[in-house]
């Protein structure tokens, strides 16, 4: 196993006001370790190409699917879900929820009014590589023991990292190694991500150009990983339930969804 050599968020707001308000107990980091059946880190893109009417209807795709009935169905199936969601946008803005342990409908609500409570926190750049890395390692240091880390990343845009590693900046015939400015690699982010065996699932969203092809060939990483794409922010919601379903119960969603 190999650990990020990038964790910018590592001191990242957790909003614990929030945290408990929520039924479901939140984990400490604390305690001493948590065993739920998978993990799953929810990262949301807060960048500024999403204006806040879509912000909201991302948002609310989020509560509404924790609020559906199969979603609930599939948690209640399991022995037990961690869940964790965060918005990023910059290399250095990235504002997460504490971890929950979902095991019933109850639960479910609870993490849905978590979600309601997190305000947006910024409109900057389309970073996601650093919010990968800070994932990763938080999947990888955390107090929870699960057979399964599963990271799920929702965006409307190319990720600024990628597209300035792979312009070819000084006329050769080579892509440049990393985009010359923040320093981050995204070979190195995704490498890390397959290294340690998380998961990475994905789901675009909009009519960028190019955007749909992107997250498909470049972000599914782990055994059964997948990309979905959703035309635009009211559609976006319906997608987030069938990919919950899909993350959480890959057999029933087999059935459901192929
Ligand atoms: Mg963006």
């Amino acid at each position: 196993m190999t650990s990020p050599t990038r964790n910018p968020f590592r001191a990242a707001t957790t909003l614990t006001g929030v945290a408990l308000a929520c039924g479901a107990a939140a984990v400490s980091a604390q305690t001493t370790t948590t065993t739920a059946s998978m993990e799953l880190v929810m990262l949301v893109d807060s960048s500024g190409s999403i204006d806040n009417t879509e912000f909201a209807l991302q948002r609310q795709g989020y509560i509404d699917a924790f609020r559906d009935t199969d979603v609930q169905a599939a948690v209640a199936s399991r022995d037990g879900v961690a869940v964790r969601l965060a918005y990023w946008s910059n290399h250095n803005q990235l504002q997460a929820s504490s971890w929950y342990v979902l095991r019933d409908a109850a639960d479910c609500e609870a993490f849905s009014t978590v979600i309601e409570g997190m305000a947006r926190p910024f409109s900057s750049g389309t970073d996601m590589a650093p919010a990968l890395d800070w994932a990763v390692a938080d999947l990888t240091n955390n107090t929870i023991a699960s057979s399964r880390m599963v990271i799920d990343v929702s965006g409307d845009g190319i990720c600024e990292i990628y597209s300035a590693a792979h312009r070819d900046d000084d006329d050769d015939d080579d892509d440049d190694d990393d985009d010359g400015t923040s320093g981050y690699d995204w070979d190195q982010t995704m490498t890390s991500i397959s290294d340690n065996g998380v998961t990475l699932n994905a789901i675009s969203v909009g009519n960028t150009s190019g955007l749909e092809a992107w997250y498909a060939d470049n972000l599914p990483t782990g055994p059964g990983s997948f990309a979905m794409h959703a035309d635009d922010f009211v559609d976006f919601g319906d997608g987030i339930k069938q990919k919950l379903i899909r993350e959480i119960t890959p057999s029933v969603a087999a059935a459901l969804y192929d």
